[in-house]
């Protein structure tokens, strides 16, 4: 159902609407450009890398309930309007032994504001060439077209790469590819490519796995097969960096039951959501969200039927 084509195509209708009032999004413009987190001793930032606007989340986003209800659900989150902004939000873990990135950003290509990731490291005093470490949460390509230029030449000389054993099976798997839908196929050849200048340097996780000091692997699939969260964790103090498990948090904290457009198995997804949310909620554990508006991180709890999040807690 979701696919990269799509994705690309939603992108694309909102790079010319904006193109076509000659508006630039003004919260864009005013977005912080980072905002940086203490997880008890470890030192992370948030850095923006730019935002996308929907310029009408009611209607192909969502794909399982009416616009009428993704318009009330909106107007609850104090939206004005049906024009969504979908941020895009690389978390990084300052180490003694260089920079731990959580996917790679968009390389620009996600939209005309976006791509300000690596422009906004360096405002936070964060040097590209210091990521000695990738971790994945998936294989979308707004996560994973930051790690190359356009030309094929790596982002991140020194960086090796971690990435979730079933998301690398999955889209390494030339069955599959075979098999998928031709709005899903190109996703295949896109993970060939990014990943291509890392070759000898990418290693495979598992659920459960340590893939950094301090630096836990949380299984969340569904919205790609192999979709893992990142548990970042100094003593009691924590940060889960959840990736997609949770889309625009204005709609899917509320409906948890709802399914934005990228999620490949609907049923999974929203499993792994609820399941997640319970968690999160029960023991408390603060959260950042690529596609959440900055700073990008919360404590969720139980509302009504469904969640929100306290922004900045
Ligand atoms: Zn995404």
């Amino acid at each position: 159902m979701t696919t990269l084509t799509r994705r690309e195509a939603l992108l694309g209708a909102a790079a010319m609407a904006a193109a076509a009032t000659g508006a630039s999004p003004a919260r864009a413009a005013t977005a912080p450009a980072f905002h940086r987190v203490q997880v008890g001793a470890l030192e992370v930032f948030v850095v923006n890398d730019g935002s996308v606007t929907r310029p009408d989340a009611t209607r192909g986003f969502v794909t399982n309930v009416p616009t009428e209800q993704v318009a009330g659900a909106m107007q609850s989150a104090g939206l004005q309007g049906t024009a969504l902004e979908s941020p895009y939000n690389v978390t990084i873990l300052r180490t003694p032994r260089g920079l731990v990135m959580f996917d790679a950003g968009t390389g620009g290509l996600s939209g005309p504001n976006t791509g300000t990731g690596p422009a906004n490291m360096r405002a936070a005093g964060l040097d590209p060439a210091q990521v000695t470490l990738i971790v994945h949460t998936h294989f979308h390509g707004d996560h994973i077209n930051g790690l190359t230029t356009n030309e094929g030449v790596a982002n991140f000389p020194n960086a090796q790469i971690m990435v979730p054993e079933r998301e690398w099976s999955f889209w390494n798997d030339a069955g599959e590819e075979s098999r998928a839908t031709e709005f899903r196929r190109p996703g295949f050849a896109l993970v060939r490519r990014r990943f291509a200048p890392y070759q000898g340097r990418v290693t495979t996780y598992g659920p459960g796995a340590q893939v950094a000091p301090g630096v836990t692997a949380v299984t969340t699939p569904g919205h790609s097969p192999g979709h893992t969260s990142l548990l970042i964790a100094d003593g009691n103090a924590q940060l889960l960096v959840l990736g997609d498990a949770v889309h625009a948090p204005q709609l899917f904290l509320p409906n948890p039951d709802w399914v934005p457009i990228f999620d490949m198995d609907a049923n999974q997804a929203v499993e792994t959501r609820r399941r997640l949310l319970d968690r999160l909620a029960t023991d408390r554990i603060p959260v950042v969200g690529y596609h959440f508006p900055m700073p990008a991180t919360g404590r969720v709890e139980r509302a009504g039927t469904g969640y929100r999040l306290v922004a900045g807690a």
